[in-house]
């Protein structure tokens, strides 16, 4: 059986005349956590927000399960979940009312959606704040409702970008955690430019640079083959 889920095949893109990723090509098996290490501006969202159907490439294809995204955009966005780097503000919705809003908006059968809302807020542990509206939570509450918005329909992929960022160090811990439990059910990519994230939760890394992949391997090759101090990424 082929595991392959997600295919991407000379990628590029460019914003007016500025290219931010040129020829990405990469192949994401079923289960484990790979990481798009790079640091500020080298084009990690770019790629997330193409490989979602968020951004249509300038050039180049992504298959999720054989569906081309550019094609057949729903079929394909069934099996992705993705937490962006900035999520729309829908702060004046309750957790629970977002998380409901979510699953309609991903077509799911409407009588499945009260289960999965509770379901995902179980997994995530924000049953409590039900009834809170999103913008009184904390920062690493506001992310693990995130969290919960890019599994409520249960992909087979899910793609965090820099899901740490601007979190303080306890609740970095804390969504590190449930990224390697949802990695448990899921295959997870991440981008981040931070290298112990890498080094904390990943198997498999692409290096990023300048809009081209400089790197990509295991985790054991990366840390046999890339020395910390020839990585500039920004901490
Ligand atoms: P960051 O961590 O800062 O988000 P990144 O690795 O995700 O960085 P991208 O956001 O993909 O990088 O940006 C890649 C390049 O494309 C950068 O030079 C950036 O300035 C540029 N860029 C990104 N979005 C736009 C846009 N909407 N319009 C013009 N240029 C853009």
């Amino acid at each position: 059986m082929n595991s392959s889920i997600v295919k991407v095949q000379h990628l590029s893109h460019r914003y007016a005349i500025q290219w931010a990723i040129k020829d990405i090509n990469f192949e994401l098996s079923r289960g484990g956590v790979y990481g798009l290490l790079g640091a500020n501006g080298a084009g990690k969202s770019t790629i997330m927000n193409i490989l979602c159907g968020v951004l249509r490439a300038s050039h180049g294809d992504v298959f999720i399960r054989g569906v081309n995204i550019r094609k057949q955009p729903l079929e394909a966005k069934r099996f992705i979940g993705f937490l962006p780097q900035h999520p729309p503000v829908l702060g004046d919705l309750t957790v629970e009312e977002y998380l409901r809003h979510s699953a309609h908006i991903r077509l799911m059968p409407a009588d499945s959606v009260k289960d999965a809302t509770n379901e995902v807020m179980e997994k995530v542990a924000v049953t409590h704040f039900r009834k809170r509206l999103i913008k009184n939570l904390s920062g690493g509450f506001q992310q693990r409702v995130g969290i919960a918005q890019a599994i409520i329909h249960k992909p087979d992929l899910v793609v965090f970008d820099e899901p740490t960022n601007g979190l303080d160090p306890n609740q970095i811990l804390e969504v590190r955690k449930l990224i390697k439990e949802i990695a448990e059910e899921r295959t997870v990519l991440l981008s981040t430019h931070i290298l112990q994230e890498v080094q904390a939760l990943c198997d498999h890394v692409w290096m990023v640079n300048e809009g081209r992949f400089v790197f990509a391997g295991s985790m054991q090759e990366f840390d046999n083959q890339i020395q910390p101090s020839s990585i500039i990424i920004s901490l």
